[in-house]
């Protein structure tokens, strides 16, 4: 199986960093949830493409002409990773927060949207607005929870629009949610599902024909292609109804001043509506480029390769007493099977977790992460306090040796990530 992931080795494995003692070593990414290094593949595709990008949409040159093809190539391309429906659509936006927030803005009035409180910030805040109702639900310990509380909130909500936003994997726990399940109970409800796939959709293929939501969304730097562009994709009519996510060019069929001076405008469906101004074309073509060289490794050879490092990752941790690693659903003890991607949060007993973090980066070479993850009633749950952070993303205060963590470690990789990385983690830790 590694053999089989050759197609998808990254860029940025072959650093070298200096260590405290005066060493270099290569440097070991172990934090992929974050953002995924991009492949060599994906950084050779864009190469070659460079010397003839150009303004995409009416433009008359050829170059111009060549940039809109592979543009609106990017976008099928994409529509044939995600198997979407008859009649879905492909918005290229800037990552999984902006795609959120564009669909949260696409509500129809009135509407009730639900979510578990264990949500990254990024699906658990954007629906914050006038017009919404949000209801939180409490943090599951099990899918059969999950599917249980959802039926109840739900049962309850009445009729008009709803909507409930569920994550695919967790990006502190890595553990999979049972997306198929909650959307066929939202949907025996009447309500609308998006999936944030941020973390799913680079370890697992997504079809939005088989798991049936809504809408999904996931970022292109998590995907193994750079920053700066995302997608949000799925059924038209909520966005085609609502206002553009942006107001100016390209969203417009036609602008015209009226006899009264006003200025009447009529805006594009489709895609394009949300998609004002000059769009991110090599950041789309990243993404295609992404998803080419995953489709074509597939997704069998991924997972199988990923679940060989987990269950390393997972064997040389059962070793180590004073870890305890994080679960929502149960994943006690330690070498229990519960279905998750290479992402995997802990904490080390009588350790603060960003010393220890800030350790394996000077001595080791190793960049992991420390935090709340941008999931902070999450963490607080599966850390058992109710403290409040103090900032965003950031670690709290210290904890003192032997007292109960605040914040947690987390290492996260990928089906190119070399044994060598995961082993000298361990030995580090
Ligand atoms: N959802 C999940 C599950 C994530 O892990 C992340 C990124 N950590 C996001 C959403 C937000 O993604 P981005 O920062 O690319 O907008």
């Amino acid at each position: 199986t590694t053999d089989l992931c050759a197609p998808l080795a990254v860029l940025g494995h072959d650093v070298q960093v200096p260590l405290v003692n005066g060493e270099k070593v290569a440097y070991a990414a172990l934090d992929y949830a974050a953002s995924s290094p991009a492949l060599q593949r994906v950084w050779d595709d864009v190469a070659a493409y460079a010397p003839y990008y150009g303004s995409v949409h009416r433009g008359a040159g050829y170059l111009s002409q060549l940039s809109t093809d592979l543009f609106e190539q990017s976008r099928r391309t994409v529509e044939e990773f995600l198997d979407l429906r008859e009649g879905d659509q492909v918005v290229f936006t800037r990552a999984t927060t902006d795609s959120l927030n564009l669909l949260a803005g696409a509500l129809p009035s009135g509407t009730r949207v639900f979510v578990f409180e264990t949500e990254h910030h990024a699906s658990l805040l954007p629906w914050r607005r006038e017009g919404v109702a949000v209801s939180y639900l409490r943090a599951p310990r099990s899918h059969a929870e999950a599917v249980a509380a959802l039926d109840e909130a739900l049962a309850g909500a009445g009729e008009g629009p709803k909507l409930f936003c569920v994550t695919g994997a967790s990006n502190v726990t890595g553990e999979l949610w049972p997306v198929a399940e909650l959307t066929r109970t939202a949907h025996r409800h009447g309500a609308r599902v998006v999936l944030d796939a941020a973390q799913l959709a680079p370890h697992h293929r997504v079809s939005v024909r088989e798991l049936d939501v809504d809408w999904v969304a996931f970022s292109g730097h998590k995907l193994y292609a750079p920053f700066g562009s995302g997608v949000l994709a799925g059924r038209r009519d909520w966005l085609d109804a609502a206002e553009p996510y942006l107001a100016g060019g390209g969203a417009t069929r036609t602008v015209a001043r009226e006899v009264d001076g006003s200025v009447a405008v009529e805006w594009n469906s489709g895609p394009a509506r949300h998609e004002a101004g000059s769009p991110n074309v090599i950041g789309a073509y990243a993404i295609a480029a992404a998803c080419r060289a995953l489709s074509e490794t597939g997704f069998d050879a991924l997972e199988a390769r990923e679940q060989q490092l987990i269950a390393r990752l997972k064997a040389g941790l059962a070793e180590i007493p004073e870890v305890k690693v994080l679960s929502l659903f149960g994943d006690t003890p330690l070498l229990t099977d519960v279905a998750r991607v290479g992402v995997l949060s802990f904490v080390v007993q009588g350790w603060n977790s960003s010393h220890f973090s800030a350790a394996l980066s000077a001595e080791y070479g190793i960049g992991v992460r420390d935090g709340l993850f941008c999931a902070h009633p999450l963490v607080r749950t599966l850390l058992g306090g109710e403290e409040a952070p103090p900032s965003e993303c950031g670690a709290p205060e210290a904890s003192l040796p032997g007292e109960r963590s605040l914040n947690a470690i987390r290492v996260s990789f990928g089906a190119g990530t070399p044994d060598e990385h995961l082993d000298r983690f361990l030995t580090a830790v």
